[in-house]
């Protein structure tokens, strides 16, 4: 019988902890290192599950089915923080809603015009309504950094590793990556991943690979828990919202957070105010807390995932990590184990960068 192969995957945000907990289900045999258990980016995101306006259509379909995986994670690993909240939005001119209604209704997403009547039944909490807004039921979010350790504690049960520590370099042996160089000592593997976020740029380029990634700041402001303000996702021209599962009201001057500016404490008091003037019940809705978190977001926007350029080197790095993680951890766990590349990911190799450079 073949040996199992060895997995390392360096990173413990949503996208390290869904590849581990895939893989670990496929049987192989997984080490995951991490400095931190839940994430980087992961606790700054807004986490909005959504295949919404503004992508070509074949990431719509990617992200479409990132959604339906969610859902079978969802059947496969019971307690994860999911809501399938839907989304109202108005937070482009009418014209632009109506343009997006038309294109991504043909493709075959659930959207609704709504007028005012039907924004206020959906949202009776808010202070003010738009003539015309879209309303995608399909739309949801997830508890990123509770799933993320969810996922994780999963894989642990079913024989994953986790090592509390930070990859300074990684191991060659005759052109191969064959491990992991770390505080607590070297780690030998037939694959180490990246889905180190942010943090996987210096680990690639310390075995001379580029990940051309950029890490855009964004400004998420949580408000202490509260009763039932919002139904879903509220998507307004000054920012977007929801309630979280603990009770928390989440926003930023859009889902990725917005510019914190020079004076973060002053940009989230700005903020604040106006998630406090957006709510009609908002007496005691107290900031808590800010975040500023740094996107990992690949030069084109889209996702990186798939070999890194040398054998045994494999990187999953991407934005809208959270929408994606079900399907990006489901496909690389795949391709890991099986050896053979999957179809789906040809638009999201990092050798694209090279073809087009
Ligand atoms: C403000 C904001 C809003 C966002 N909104 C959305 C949204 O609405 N929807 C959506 O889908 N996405 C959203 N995103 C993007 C999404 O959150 C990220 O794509 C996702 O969290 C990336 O997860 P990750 O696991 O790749 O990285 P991270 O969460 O950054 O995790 C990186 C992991 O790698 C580890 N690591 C890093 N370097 C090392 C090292 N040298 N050694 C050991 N370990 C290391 C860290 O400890 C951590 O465990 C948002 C992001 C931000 C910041």
């Amino acid at each position: 019988m073949a040996a199992k192969r060895h997995v390392i995957i360096v990173g413990a945000g949503i996208i390290g902890a869904s590849i581990a907990w895939h893989l670990a289900r496929k049987g192989a045999a997984v080490t995951v290192i991490g400095e931190e258990r839940g994430g980087v980016a992961t606790p700054c995101s807004f986490a909005w599950i959504n295949a919404s306006w503004g992508n070509p259509e074949f990431y719509f379909h990617f992200r479409r089915r990132a959604m339906a995986e969610w859902k079978r994670l969802a059947r496969e690993l019971p307690g994860l923080p999911l809501a399938w909240c839907g989304s109202l939005s108005w937070d482009m001119p009418a014209a632009d809603l109506e343009t997006y209604a038309d294109e991504y209704g043909r493709w075959g997403y659930g959207i609704s015009r709504l007028n005012r009547e039907e924004s206020a039944l959906l949202e009776p909490g808010l202070g003010e309504y738009p003539d015309f807004a879209l309303h995608v039921a399909e739309e949801g979010a997830v508890e990123p950094v509770a799933a993320a350790r969810l996922l994780l504690a999963d894989a642990e049960a079913r024989g994953a590793a986790f090592v509390h520590a930070t990859v300074n370099g990684l191991l060659q042996s005759a052109g191969r990556i064959v491990g992991a160089v770390t505080s607590e000592g070297v780690l030998e593997a037939d694959h180490v991943v990246l889905a180190a976020g942010a943090g996987s740029v210096p680990i690639a380029a310390s075995a001379g690979v580029t990940l051309p990634l950029s890490t855009p700041a964004g400004l998420i402001v949580h408000s202490r828990p509260v009763s039932k303000r919002l139904n879903g996702l509220v998507m307004t021209p000054h920012l977007h919202m929801r309630q979280t599962a603990e009770g928390r009201i989440i926003a930023g001057s859009d889902f990725a957070g917005g510019d914190p500016g020079e004076d973060h404490r002053a940009s989230a008091a700005d903020l604040f105010a106006r998630v406090k003037a957006t709510l009609i019940d908002n007496a005691d809705l107290k900031l808590d807390f800010f975040t500023v978190g740094y996107r990992p977001t690949p030069a084109d926007g889209f996702p990186i995932i798939g070999n890194a350029g040398l054998p045994g080197l494999y990187a999953a790095v991407m934005h809208s990590g959270v929408t994606l993680a079900p399907l990006a951890g489901l496909l690389a766990a795949d391709e890991l184990v099986s050896g053979q590349g999957d179809e789906s990911l040809g638009p999201f190799r990092l050798q694209r960068f090279a073809d087009a450079g």
